[in-house]
């Protein structure tokens, strides 16, 4: 790994594309995924790489789901698996869900992969390895195990596709994306959107699974019923522009 000084001002953000990199070059991530982690920095930097209340407010949410599911599954790519592995590994643990690989570049050596990384973490379960269903979708991301996002109630879906975003819905599954583009397909089908880094969102539910683990059903159901998922899309949106806004009236510069 390239040596990168803590002073760095970019420190955090480096530290992210060096774990892609890694990910590349192990195997478990694809060239691909590059592009999509540039893509969400873009985002991030819009964001001004915080997590903001209403992120804070779909995380809260989508840990009452998961705590209330009957077979919550968090789904494992390319990406969270280089960025996030311990983090995944973590939430699954607080909260009893299980872990998925689903890839859209899949072969069996790339499922393998991730499912030996995620153990190296400390995950007992991984599925993904079976792929013994398929959803109605033409890309291999369609590939899931019966037992695990199939019949799953609640699926976690970070740094998902569209399509099968989508799909998922469509089977009435409660779906949670964790995706930085607050208008991508994702955060716009998804039942709860968390629009926020994969770093921060998991490192954030971990904590308020532990906070909220011992509420009653009665309190995690007015969680969810408290929920506006349009609220929080728009709310990103208007903190967007004023983060830009606040920048460009710092260095002078005139907001139209
Ligand atoms: P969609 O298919 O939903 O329209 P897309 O095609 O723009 O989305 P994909 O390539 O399918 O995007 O998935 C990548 C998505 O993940 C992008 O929206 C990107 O902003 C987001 N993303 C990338 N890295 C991160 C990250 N570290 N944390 C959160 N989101 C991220
Ligand atoms: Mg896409």
């Amino acid at each position: 790994m390239t040596d990168i000084p803590k002073d760095h001002p970019r420190y955090e953000s480096l530290i992210t594309r060096e774990k892609i990199v890694n990910g590349v070059n192990i195997g478990i991530t694809s060239k691909q995924g590059l592009v999509a982690q540039g893509r969400g920095e873009a985002f991030d930097y819009l964001i001004g790489e915080k997590t903001i209340e209403s992120a804070a407010i779909a995380e809260r949410a989508a840990v009452a789901h998961i705590l209330l599911a009957r077979n919550p599954i968090i789904s494992v790519n390319g990406n969270t698996a280089a960025l996030v592995p311990d983090l995944m590994v973590a939430l699954a643990d607080v909260t009893g869900a299980r872990l998925e690989v689903n890839l859209f570049h899949r072969s069996d050596a790339r499922v393998h992969k991730i499912t030996e990384h995620l153990r190296s973490q400390g995950a007992d379960v991984v599925l993904g390895g079976k792929g013994d269903k398929r959803l109605d979708l033409s890309h291999d991301r369609a590939i899931v195990d019966e037992d695990g996002i199939f019949s799953a109630d609640v699926v976690l879906v970070p740094l998902e596709d569209g399509d099968r975003c989508q799909k998922l819905v469509e089977m009435r599954k409660t779906v949670i994306s964790i995706d930085l583009n607050p208008l991508s397909r994702t955060t716009l089908t998804a039942t709860v959107s968390i629009i926020d880094n994969v770093t921060r969102a998991l490192s954030n539910m971990v904590q308020f699974t532990k906070d909220m683990k011992n509420k009653s059903n009665d309190s995690l159901l007015d969680v969810i019923d408290a929920y506006d998922n349009d609220k929080v899309i728009s709310d990103t949106l208007y903190s967007m522009q004023e983060n830009l806004k606040n920048k460009a009236e710092e260095r002078g510069i005139k907001w139209i």
